[in-house]
């Protein structure tokens, strides 16, 4: 049985595309792997975060988890900083990334915008504190979307480096799964930017807590254009579609994605059955169909929420076991890198 690790900021509340790129795929794989999901609020604070939303933040993040589906009794649900394991592992590793590995990650160009001066460093070395988070707990599969892949190839090459220079195989290098028909969700506002909690927009976004009427008035907003719905025709011989046409509107075929992911069913089909509809119609349909996946959800996160003893409690019971996976794995480490133990 292989072992998986992954995470989320708890920077705002979880969108579609959180749930659709990463959570639902997770639930889905607890039968599989050994899991350990992670509410990585390390990573969080790379950018400032007011001290209350943060605590507030992890709650929600980890009672959608659970809402979702996570069952506790056989997956982990801790926070990151719960586990002091992540920092000290992570001071190692950046002693192991080079400066021209970091150099190369597109998401810090991102984030960082154009005044990278002021940046924080923890903003810089944040694919070093991933890379950590993964290699302490020795996980053999990731599941990220796209977004992540970069930071993976990351962990890969930090774990190879390790193993040459300490002669060592300690370190195993993570194998991505990027799943699902859901790997890249886009803003409802751009289509060609990804749907993300750090969008200043609301209405770029479906929240996981929004209810039916927010739901409908978001979609109801989506741009789109003023042409109907396309058929097969936009399709190749593998049922995908063409890039030229996704090129054309990028902003109708990430509902027609979110329509397929949230009713588990291939893009090709969707498109088949709607062709022709009016994007007016076939955005209530949507909105039908999101409101009948998410209700049920954010309804539960709302229950936990009102009971955050009880949300503490499981963090707690998770950091413990995440604690006692990670513990010996670091002193293996340290033991390699010749630190005397404590
Ligand atoms: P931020 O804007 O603060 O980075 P985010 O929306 O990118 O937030 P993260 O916490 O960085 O969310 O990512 C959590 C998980 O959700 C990761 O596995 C990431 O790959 C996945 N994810 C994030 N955005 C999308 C998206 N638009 N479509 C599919 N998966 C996504
Ligand atoms: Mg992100």
């Amino acid at each position: 049985k292989g072992r998986i690790f992954s995470g989320v900021q708890p920077t705002h509340t979880l969108h579609l595309g959180n749930y659709l790129g990463a959570v639902r795929n997770w639930v889905r794989m607890q039968k599989e792997y050994e899991c350990i999901f992670c509410v990585v609020d390390m990573h969080a604070i790379t950018v400032f975060q007011d001290p209350a939303e943060l605590t507030k933040n992890t709650r929600e993040v980890t009672a959608a988890f659970m809402a979702s589906g996570i069952d506790v009794s056989h997956s982990i649900i801790f926070a990151q900083s719960q586990n002091r394991v992540h920092a000290q592992l992570a001071w190692i590793l950046n002693c192991v990334a080079r400066v021209g590995w970091l150099n190369r990650m597109t998401q810090f160009k991102e984030k960082a915008g154009k005044d990278r001066e002021n940046a924080s460093v923890g903003l810089y070395t944040y694919p070093v504190l991933m890379a950590a988070d993964i290699l302490g707990y020795q996980a053999t599969h990731v599941p990220v979307g796209e977004d992540q892949k970069q930071h993976l190839e990351l962990a890969r090459d930090i774990a190879q480096k390790f193993n040459t220079d300490f002669g060592s195989d300690l370190l195993v290098p993570p194998n991505p799964v990027i799943g699902g028909p859901a790997a890249r969700v886009m803003s409802l506002r751009d289509g060609a930017k990804k749907m993300s909690k750090s969008d200043p927009s609301d209405y770029s976004r479906i929240n996981m807590t929004d209810d039916a009427d927010t739901i409908a008035l978001k979609l109801r907003k989506a741009k789109t254009d003023p042409e109907a719905l396309p058929g097969p025709e936009v399709l190749d011989e593998k049922g995908q579609v063409k890039a030229e046409e996704d090129a054309k509107r990028p902003e109708a075929y990430n509902l027609l994605a979110i329509y397929a992911a949230l009713s588990d069913k291939e893009l090709a089909q969707v498109i088949t059955e709607t062709a022709g509809k009016e994007f007016s119609a076939f955005k209530r349909d949507l909105t039908d169909l999101a409101v009948s996946v998410l209700g049920p959800i954010g309804g539960e996160m709302k229950r936990l929420l009102d009971h955050p003893a009880e949300v503490d409690a499981v963090l707690k019971a998770g950091a413990e076991k995440a604690r006692a996976i990670s513990e010996p794995i670091l002193k293996k480490i340290e033991n390699a890198v010749g630190f005397l133990s404590a």
